[in-house]
């Protein structure tokens, strides 16, 4: 009697309870398959550091005692798809009984869900046992109700699970959120800390993945790899990130900077959505850190918002909206996306900073990922669904779960408002306030039509005019709407006209 547990790529948690306990008769799996890394074209960084990370947790599973098969990519035998690997695995080792982890991917879950159902034998999904929802309370909690508001799905997850609470229930402080004192621009002081990243050399690995034909982009940095691959590394990077940055965090967090990549925040999302750390950990730290006098409250409290609100929030709204999301396009844009996504060279400066580092280092911060590149994508009307795939591409930390409410829904507006309650848009206004940026920029940020005027201006502008009917109702833009109203004809031309002569924004 054997049984077949399959571990996923970012199911790295090696305090889930299958491993409490040794037992002879169950076999691991874990396989480096070409579904995984072909269903979109990956950054480098990605592959490298989900592959090194997986090796890593087998690795650590044999030496606590426990049978272990790993696949790897260039392995005799391997298969393309987890389907077949697993035919073969079952035979050869006359499996009786196969178990998984509930993937956080629909695709995954339907596939291994049919597959399960093929095998005349005993199936089991059992819990990741990695959230603090399960993949339907969100949609429970918002039933009936257009529209998903996070910040009354952040307030319940504070009182459940008892976070940043005075003894009475009320929250500490006296507020739920302090998101108005975080919204600073970030002077060049305090010092953004070194990075605490410790590099790894993977250079035998990445020959591996580049011999067995695997296609990527981005700088792969493989003999310096800063990814965490494994809890203890992640544990320490946690330790790092709340001495050395949560302190700033909240001021700085939608800043933007020339001089600096990831300003305060944490870099745990790779940690986290491979499982490496439980979300319960890394939001008790930040409130020990609070409690203990050391991080303000509008800090902490800004941090833990991210976690215990928008991570558990977003995967609601796709658990509760899959497969249909991934099709939504409310604007009907279809652009493609300029080829200088995949280069960065624009002359646009901070686009060319925000997708240069996305491409160099895997990452970019949320103000980056959303103000920037995603603002530039609703505002020229790019295919949110190649967005989607470019994202889901790019980033260390992406995987579809997280990404794509992200990218289609709170980026794009390509779910008509579900989950965000305006389009996230701004002309270089914003983001000259927000950042340093425009000061070196070719463009000029105040100016809309002329020869060098920056291109976000006009095509803000040309954005609500061409969607009005869609967005005039929504009160929060009554504003901006009142403002095209006050513009002349002349003004509105020569902003159409501009934005016409962009083209297809291949030479911007
Ligand atoms: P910090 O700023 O330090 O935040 C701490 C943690 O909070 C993050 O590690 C993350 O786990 C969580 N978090 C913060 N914001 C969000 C959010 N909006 N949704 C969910 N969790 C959040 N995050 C991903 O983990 N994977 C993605 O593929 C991804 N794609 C995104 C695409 C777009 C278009 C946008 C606008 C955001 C995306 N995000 C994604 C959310 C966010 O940008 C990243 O989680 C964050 O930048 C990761 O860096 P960090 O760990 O330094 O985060
Ligand atoms: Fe970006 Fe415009 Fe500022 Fe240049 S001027 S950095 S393109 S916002």
């Amino acid at each position: 009697m054997t049984t077949l547990r399959l571990i996923l790529g970012d199911q790295l948690n090696p305090r889930h309870s299958w491993f409490a306990r040794h037992r002879p008769d169950v076999l691991y799996v874990l396989m480096e398959v070409r579904q995984e890394t072909d269903y979109v074209l990956h950054h480098a960084q990605k592959i490298l550091a989900v592959l090194a990370a997986m090796r890593d947790f087998a690795g650590q599973l044999t030496a606590a005692g426990h049978r272990v098969h790993y696949l790897a990519i260039d392995d005799a035998g391997n298969r393309p798809s987890i389907p077949a690997n697993l035919d073969l695995l079952i035979a050869h080792h006359g499996v009786t009984r196969f178990e998984y982890q509930a993937p956080d991917e629909w695709r995954l879950d339907q596939q291994l869900s049919r597959y399960a159902g093929t095998l005349g034998m005993p199936t089991a999904m059992v819990d990741s046992e990695h959230f603090l929802t399960g993949r339907d309370d969100a949609a429970t909690l918002f039933a009936n109700r257009r529209q998903w508001l996070m910040e009354h799905f952040y307030r319940h997850m504070r009182s459940r699970h008892q976070v940043l609470l005075q003894d009475d229930g009320r929250p500490l402080g006296g507020q739920w959120n302090f998101d108005h004192d975080n919204r600073q621009a970030w002077p060049g002081l305090p010092h953004e800390p070194a990075d605490w990243r410790r590099g790894h050399d993977h250079r035998a690995l990445w020959q591996q993945i580049q011999a067995a034909g695997v296609a990527s982009f981005g700088e792969p940095c493989a003999d310096d790899l800063r990814w965490p691959l494994n809890r203890a590394e992640a544990l320490e990077h946690l330790d790092a990130f709340v001495t050395q940055a949560l302190p700033h965090f909240g001021s700085y967090q939608d800043a933007l900077s020339y001089r600096a990549t990831r300003l305060f925040h944490s870099l745990l999302s790779f940690a986290l959505n491979t499982k490496m750390l439980h979300p319960r950990e890394v939001i008790a730290r930040a409130e020990e850190a609070c409690r203990a006098g050391d991080v303000s409250l509008p800090a902490a409290e800004g941090f833990i918002r991210q976690i215990l609100g928008w991570r558990e929030y977003v995967r609601g709204v796709y658990w509760a909206n899959m497969p249909e999301y991934e099709q939504l396009n409310f604007f009907d844009h279809r652009r493609p996306l300029p080829a200088w996504f995949w280069n960065g060279q624009t002359r646009m400066r901070c686009l060319a900073h925000s997708i240069g580092q996305s491409l160099a280092q895997a990452y970019a911060h949320h103000i980056q990922r959303l103000m920037v590149i995603g603002n530039f994508g609703l505002l020229a009307g790019l295919d949110p669904a190649a967005l989607h795939r470019w994202y889901l591409g790019v980033y260390v930390d992406a995987f579809e779960w997280v990404e794509l409410p992200n990218t289609l829904g709170m980026s794009q507006f390509a779910d008509g408002g579900r989950l965000a309650t305006k389009p996230y848009v701004s002309s270089a206004a914003y983001i000259d306030r927000m950042s340093d940026y425009c000061k070196g920029c070719h463009y000029d940020k105040r100016d809309r039509t002329g020869p060098r005027a920056c291109p976000f201006n006009a095509l803000y502008w040309d954005f609500f005019r061409r969607h009005r009917a869609q967005l005039e109702g929504q009160h929060r833009l009554a504003m901006v709407f009142r403002q095209l109203d006050r513009m002349d004809a002349g003004t509105l031309s020569a902003i159409e006209h501009k934005v016409r002569s962009l083209q297809d924004f291949e030479t911007l």
